[in-house]
């Protein structure tokens, strides 16, 4: 398939704890308008990778290009890069609208919202109709001033999911999104990861759920041990005899 511009590429990603190599030698990339599916046992190294990708981590060698541009050591917070975390971090007594306000002001550590932050009238009626926005598009507009502590769980993810899309990203790192989700959920959460990318967006996608992400992902990587040990098209992955041996267990 024709995919559109590399949004991020990574060249020989390695990173250490102490002895351990939790990502070693890694390579990639991900183009816009393509998900890029990331397998691999636990301790596979990838929750480690997005912490390097996304910044909060330094890496102890190798290279990251964002959009053409090469990303320091240590990239605070690249602007047009999002993640979700594999465990949630929703504020649930705070109602769907303010929990996104949080992520589009990037004062999440606030704790709390506009009236406090000092933002005036005008701006936080901006903020909240952006808010309001990035909830119709994906689908959870009609219960904005409810809880986030009152949805389902299947809704908590979308919710995290439009909470990253807050910062208006052109790439969003997703850890394990359909952990624990019920059938009709992963439906849900599937069929706007396809609108997503359909408007564009480039997506890393971390899973443990192999049916889910054979589903779609455009490209797979498979990690075991914090190596790369196979990159390509689903099918060839699928049919790669490391992989099999390694991770699907046949
Ligand atoms: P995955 O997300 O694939 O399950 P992780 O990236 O979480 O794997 O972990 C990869 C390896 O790195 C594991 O062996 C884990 O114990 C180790 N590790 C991850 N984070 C740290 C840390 N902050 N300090 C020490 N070891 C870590
Ligand atoms: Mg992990």
């Amino acid at each position: 398939p024709d995919h559109g511009l590399p949004v991020l590429s990574a060249t020989g990603l390695r990173r250490t704890f102490g002895g351990l190599m939790a990502v070693d030698d890694v390579s990639f990339d991900v183009r816009s308008g393509e998900i890029l599916g990331v397998l691999g046992p636990n301790g596979a190294g990838k929750s480690t990778l997005f912490n390097l990708i996304s910044g909060g981590l330094p890496r102890s060698g190798g290279e990251l290009s964002f959009l053409g541009t090469p990303l320091a050591r240590v990239s605070a917070c690249a602007r047009g890069l999002s993640r979700t975390f594999q465990h949630a971090a929703l504020v649930s007594e705070m109602s769907l609208i303010e929990n996104v306000a949080i992520g589009a002001t990037h004062l999440g550590r606030c704790g709390v919202l506009a009236a406090s932050c000092g933002l005036d009238a005008t701006e936080e009626r901006r903020l909240l109709g952006w808010s309001q926005h990035l909830l119709d598009r994906v689908g959870l507009g009609d219960k904005a001033w409810d809880s986030a502590g009152t949805l389902s769980l299947g809704h908590q993810r979308i919710l995290e999911i439009a909470r990253a899309l807050a910062a208006d990203p052109v790439l969003l790192l997703l850890d394990e999104p359909a952990a624990g989700l019920r059938a009709n959920e992963k439906t849900l959460l599937a069929d706007l990861l396809l609108r997503l990318r359909a408007e564009g967006l480039a997506i890393i996608l971390v899973e443990h759920d192999m049916e889910f992400v054979f589903r779609l992902a455009d490209r797979l990587m498979v990690m075991n041990f914090g190596r790369r040990i196979a990159f390509g098209q689903p099918e060839e992955v699928r049919a790669d005899a490391g992989v099999q041996e390694a991770y699907l267990g046949v």
